[in-house]
């Protein structure tokens, strides 16, 4: 049986209707953006993430930018990223002319290692960026104690981790200003591009209101040299509609994700998601690490099963990020997690069949190689 690494057709069939009607309301409307469908998603995300202001933007890594402009971080601050995020962290501290400093994660949870940043804090430093990676959420309690004993900001990257929680706390609401992508993929996603950032600041979330568009609070007044980073009606609407399901969807990628663990975790070499105790995770991936990544992932593609590498390159060796002087060796945690790890296909809908041809494809791997 073919298995995508990815399908959107089980949740996108239940919900045609309501999103074609959702179109023809915003279509009817001729309003498209800056209306009232983006007012009300906003009030209804932060319901959801427990904050009091979201202001809906064009995306994931604008709203990241968005949340540094607005804490006034600029040229010459250093940033705390881990080394194994997504390139999108990075590339919002440098937006801003701030440097992304890499710091190593813990290997057992993928996600930032607190004592670590400790260590990489100097005189420049301004902000700590955690990311969520793969839904699961920081030791935020941690991060917060560091972050107010030297005097920095937290930025939290919540893209991959609607609705995870730390201690009971919602990831994306701990930070000063924290941003998440709605990205189609993501565990809320548009159907196009969108982001938001969330905060409970009225001074930043009416800062982040004017950067997104143009620098103006008043049209035609422009205060600052602002940007268009804006979440239009139709996709607000739609996320609007998509909210209302995502409790639903967290709670089936939890339990597939509880079933890969049972089919797997009698085979010694896969390493297995490993949970914080105080947090909960979304399961925005299902990340498992071998050493023999390349031959499964073959083996797999070979038999119609779909995974990814998330990811392949971790930000330091990026040519992009060439100039930061950095070679292999320098964050060996993120480069042994880039070389050992791989998703498999995880969607809400997946049918156990899929998943189980996904396990007995890899028991068949392992029956073979070992
Ligand atoms: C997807 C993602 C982003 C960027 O979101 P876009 O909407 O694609 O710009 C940022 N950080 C992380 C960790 C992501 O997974």
């Amino acid at each position: 049986m073919k298995v995508p690494f990815l399908n959107f057709a089980p949740v996108h069939n239940a919900i045609k209707l309501e999103i074609q009607n959702t179109f023809e309301r915003v279509y009817d409307s001729n309003w498209y953006i800056m209306g009232k469908e983006l007012s009300e998603f906003e009030e209804m995300y932060s319901e959801f993430n427990d904050t009091n202001f979201t202001i809906g933007v064009s995306n994931g890594l604008d709203a990241l930018h968005l949340a540094l402009i607005a804490l006034g971080i600029g040229e010459g601050d250093e940033i705390i990223v881990p080394s194994n995020t997504y390139i999108a962290t990075a590339l919002a501290a440098s937006f801003v002319g701030a440097i992304p400093v890499f710091v190593e994660p813990n290997i057992d949870t993928y996600n930032i290692n607190p004592l670590n940043i400790e260590k990489a804090i100097t005189s420049k430093t301004k902000a700590i960026m955690p990311v969520h990676l793969y839904g699961q959420a920081c030791e935020m309690d941690e991060i917060m104690r560091i972050a107010k004993e030297n005097n920095l900001f937290v930025i939290e990257d919540n893209a991959q981790a609607h609705g995870a929680t730390f201690k009971g706390k919602m990831t994306g609401s701990w930070g000063d200003a924290n941003g998440t992508s709605f990205y189609p993929g993501k565990n809320l996603g548009a159907l196009g591009d969108g982001g938001a950032v969330t905060t409970n600041s009225d001074t930043i979330a009416k800062k982040i209101k004017m950067y997104r568009n143009y620098g103006s609070e008043i049209k035609y007044e422009n205060k600052v040299i602002g940007h268009n980073m804006r979440l239009d009606e139709l996709q607000a609407a739609f996320l609007k509609l998509k909210l209302n399901y995502i409790n639903s969807w967290t709670d089936q990628r939890k339990e597939l994700a509880l079933l890969y663990n049972e089919q797997l975790v009698g085979i010694n070499e896969i390493i297995l998601p490993k949970i914080h105790p105080d947090s909960s995770h979304v399961f925005h991936l299902y990340v498992i690490r071998l050493e023999k990544r390349e031959k499964l992932q073959k083996y797999l593609n070979d038999n119609g099963i779909g995974t990814l590498i998330h990811y392949p390159i971790p930000p330091h060796l990026q040519k992009a990020y060439a100039h930061l002087g950095y070679k292999k060796g320098d964050f060996p945690i993120a480069e042994e997690i880039a070389n050992t790890s791989l998703s498999l296909p995880l969607w809400p809908g997946m049918s156990k069949d899929d998943l189980l041809s996904v396990t007995n494809c890899i028991k068949d791997f392992f029956e073979t190689y070992s």
